[in-house]
C-alpha cells in the first residue's frame, strides 16, 4: 500500500491543511534523506509532530519509519532502534505488513550495530515471517540475508553458510544476478573463514574440501559480477576467489587471478583495495617461497595501510611481514614489525573496549527509554483504572446521599412525608402563620378497623391499603397543600392559608373517595364485609397552639372524638382563641 497517498477524502478545515502540510513533510524527507540526512530528519521530525498531533496513525508510522533510517545514517542506533521499533507497531495496527517487515528489519540492524544480536536476530525473523506470509519473496530473501549476517558477525560460519545455501535458489528463482553474486561470495567467504579455522585444527581434508567449494562459488559470483560491470564488486570476488586458491594451495591459478585483481584495484578509486590485494600477493609469494619478493609486496602493502585507517587488515599484513622477514633471517626487520605490529594490536584491543563500552552505554540507553516507556504507559493505565473506580464511587456516593436526603423526609412505604419532615414543616408552617396572621388548617386522619385487614387478609394487603390511602390522600390536595403518614395508619394533612372550612371540606371529600374506593381492586375479597373508611379531625390554628404539636394534639382529640361517634367520619373545629 502506498502510504503516501491520502487513505481518506481530507476535510478543506485546518486539520486538512495541517495533514496536507505533514504528507509533504514525510514527501520531503523521504527524497532527502539520500543526500542530507541531517535535513531529512527535521522534516521527518515536524511530520511526526503533526501526525501525532492529528493522531494519524499511517502518517505518524511513515514518519517514523524514515526518521529510523536517518538516525541511523546519522550514528544514533539508540534512536534509530526506538523510531523503527514505534514504527513497526503502528504499521502492524494498521495493517500495513510490507511496511512493517520494513520497519522491522531496520529496527533489527540498528540493534545489530549495538550490539543486540539476539534482538536483531528476532526482528529479522519477524521480517521474514510476515514477508512469507504476504508472500514477498523479495522481502523474505532480504531479511534471511540480514539474518546470515548477523551469523557471520557472531563468528558462526556454519549457520552462516546454511543461511547463505538456503538463500542462493531463492536469489536464483528470482533471477536476481546481484543478490545471487553477493549471496555467493559470502557463501564462499563463509567457507574460507571455517576452513581456515578447522585447518587449524589439524583437520586438513575436510578445511580442503571447503576451499574448494568456495572456489567454484566464488568463481561463478565474479563472473556474475564482471557481467554486472561493478568494478569494486569485482574486485571483492576476485580476491574472494584468489584467497581460496591461495588456501587451497593452487599458486598457479591464484597468482594469475591477483594479477588480474591487482590491474583492477588500482584502477578503482582510493587505495584499500589495492592494498588488500598486494597483502594477499604478498601472502601467496611468502608461502611459495619467493621470500624476497614478497616482502617487497608486503611493504609496498604496509606503505598504503599506514596512510589508511585500516588497523584490522593492517595488523593481518604486518603478521604476514613478520614471518617473511624471519624466513629471510633479517630478524632486526622482523623484530621492529614485531614491534608495529603489537601497537595496532593494542590499538585494535583499545579501540574495541571502547566500542564495547560504547555498546553497552548505547543498550543501557535503550533499554531505559524502553523501561521507561512501558513504566509510563503502565502508569497512565492504572490512573485511567482508577479515575474510572474514583468516578464510580464519586456517583454511587451522590447516589447514596441523595437517597438518604430523601429517606431522612420521606416515608418509604407510602412516598408521603415522614414524621420527622412533618414536624419540621409544621413547625416552621406555624410560625409563618402567626407573624403573619395567616390561616393554617390541619388534619389527622385514622383508618377505621384496619386491624382487621391485617389479620383477615394480610400484613402485605394492609400495606397496599396504606399505599392507596397514600395515593387518594395526594391526589385530593392542592400543591401547596402537604400529606405526612403520622404513624403505622394514621395521616396528617396540612392545609396553608386555608380555613377550617374549606380543609374540613377537603377531608370530607377524601372521606367518600376512600369509602367509595373499589377495593376490590387491592384484594377480591374486599370492598363488602371489609369496607375501608377513615375518620379525621380537623382543626385550625390560633393563638392559642404556640408549638404544632399541640395544633396535631387538638385534631387527634377530635379524631378520637370522630372514632367515638361511630367512625366513617369528618370532626371540625376551632378552638376557642
Ligand atoms: P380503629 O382505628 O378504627 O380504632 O381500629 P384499628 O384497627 O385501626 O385500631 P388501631 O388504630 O389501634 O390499629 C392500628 C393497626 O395498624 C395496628 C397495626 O398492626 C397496624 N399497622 C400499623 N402500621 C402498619 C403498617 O405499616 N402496615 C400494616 N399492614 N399494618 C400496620
Ligand atoms: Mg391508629
Ligand atoms: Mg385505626
Amino acid at each position: 500500500m502506498d502510504l503516501l497517498s491520502p487513505r481518506r477524502q481530507v476535510p478543506s478545515t485546518a486539520q486538512g491543511m495541517e495533514y496536507q502540510r505533514a504528507l509533504a513533510l514525510v514527501k520531503d524527507a523521504d527524497e532527502l534523506r539520500g543526500t542530507s540526512s541531517q535535513r531529512a530528519l527535521s522534516a521527518a521530525n515536524e511530520s511526526i509532530e503533526i501526525a501525532r498531533r492529528l493522531g494519524d496513525t499511517a502518517l505518524l508510522a511513515r514518519g517514523l519509519a524514515i526518521r529510523s533510517v536517518c538516525q541511523r545514517n546519522l550514528s544514533d542506533p539508540v534512536g534509530a532502534a526506538q523510531s523503527a521499533s514505534e514504527a513497526s507497531r503502528l504499521f502492524a495496527d494498521i495493517e500495513d505488513t510490507e511496511s512493517e517487515a520494513n520497519a522491522l528489519i531496520n529496527h533489527g540492524i540498528a540493534l545489530s550495530s549495538i550490539g543486540q544480536m539476539s534482538e536483531a536476530l528476532s526482528a529479522f525473523e519477524r521480517a521474514r515471517h510476515l514477508n512469507r506470509n504476504i508472500d514477498n519473496r523479495v522481502g523474505e530473501a532480504d531479511a534471511l540475508m540480514d539474518i546470515a549476517v548477523v551469523y557471520n558477525m557472531l563468528g558462526d560460519d556454519e549457520r552462516a553458510m546454511e543461511l547463505y545455501g538456503e538463500l542462493l535458489p531463492i536469489y536464483e528463482g528470482l533471477k536476481d544476478d546481484y543478490h545471487v553474486a553477493t549471496t555467493l561470495n559470502n557463501l564462499a567467504f563463509a567457507r574460507i573463514s571455517r576452513g581456515m579455522r578447522i585447518g587449524e585444527e589439524g583437520r586438513g581434508e575436510l578445511a580442503r574440501e571447503l576451499f574448494l567449494q568456495a572456489i567454484s562459488e566464488s568463481e561463478r559470483a565474479l563472473a556474475l559480477a564482471q557481467e554486472a560491470d561493478q568494478p569494486d564488486f569485482t574486485v571483492i570476488c576476485f580476491d574472494t576467489l584468489s584467497t581460496a586458491l591461495r588456501e587451497a594451495a593452487d599458486f598457479k591459478r591464484c597468482f594469475e587471478i591477483l594479477e588480474e585483481q591487482l590491474k583492477l584495484a588500482r584502477a578503482l578509486d582510493g587505495r584499500r583495495m589495492e592494498a588488500v590485494t598486494l597483502a594477499n600477493l604478498g601472502e601467496a609469494q611468502r608461502r611459495t617461497g619467493a621470500i624476497e619478493a614478497a616482502i617487497a609486496t608486503l611493504e609496498s602493502a604496509d606503505a598504503i595501510y599506514s596512510t589508511l585507517q585500516l588497523t584490522e587488515q593492517h595488523a593481518n599484513l604486518l603478521f604476514s611481514l613478520v614471518a617473511a622477514y624471519e624466513q629471510a633471517g633479517r630478524l632486526a626487520e622482523a623484530l621492529a614489525s614485531h614491534r608495529r605490529y603489537h601497537r595496532i594490536e593494542t590499538q585494535i584491543k583499545t579501540a574495541a573496549a571502547a566500542e564495547k563500552m560504547q555498546v553497552l552505554q548505547a543498550r543501557l540507553e535503550l533499554e531505559k527509554l524502553e523501561s521507561e516507556l512501558a513504566l509510563a504507559q503502565h502508569r497512565q493505565a492504572e490512573l485511567a483504572t482508577l479515575n474510572a473506580q474514583l468516578h464510580d464511587v464519586d456517583r454511587e456516593k451522590s447516589r447514596l446521599l441523595e437517597q438518604l436526603e430523601r429517606q431522612s423526609f420521606e416515608d418509604s412505604l407510602t412516598g408521603l412525608h415522614n414524621r420527622r419532615s412533618l414536624d419540621a414543616r409544621l413547625g416552621a408552617d406555624l410560625r409563618r402563620t402567626q407573624r403573619y396572621q395567616s390561616r393554617l388548617s390541619v388534619a389527622l386522619g385514622d383508618i377505621d378497623f384496619f386491624k382487621r385487614i391485617n389479620d383477615q387478609l394480610s400484613h402485605a394487603v394492609g400495606d397496599e391499603v396504606l399505599r392507596q390511602i397514600a395515593t387518594i390522600l395526594r391526589e385530593s390536595i392542592r400543591a401547596t397543600d402537604y400529606a405526612a403518614r403520622y404513624g403505622g395508619e394514621e395521616f396528617a394533612l396540612v392545609f396553608p392559608e386555608t380555613p377550617l372550612e374549606e380543609a374540613a371540606a377537603v377531608c370530607e371529600k377524601i372521606r367518600q373517595r376512600i369509602a367509595s374506593f373499589s377495593w376490590e381492586k387491592v384484594h377480591p375479597h374486599m370492598g363488602q364485609d371489609l369496607n375501608v373508611t377513615i375518620s379525621f379531625g380537623v382543626t385550625e390554628a390560633t393563638a392559642r397552639f404556640e408549638k404544632h404539636d399541640a395544633l396535631v394534639a387538638y385534631a387527634d382529640a377530635l379524631l378520637y372524638g370522630a372514632k367515638g361517634a361511630g367512625r366513617n367520619q369528618v370532626r371540625a373545629r376551632q378552638p376557642n382563641p
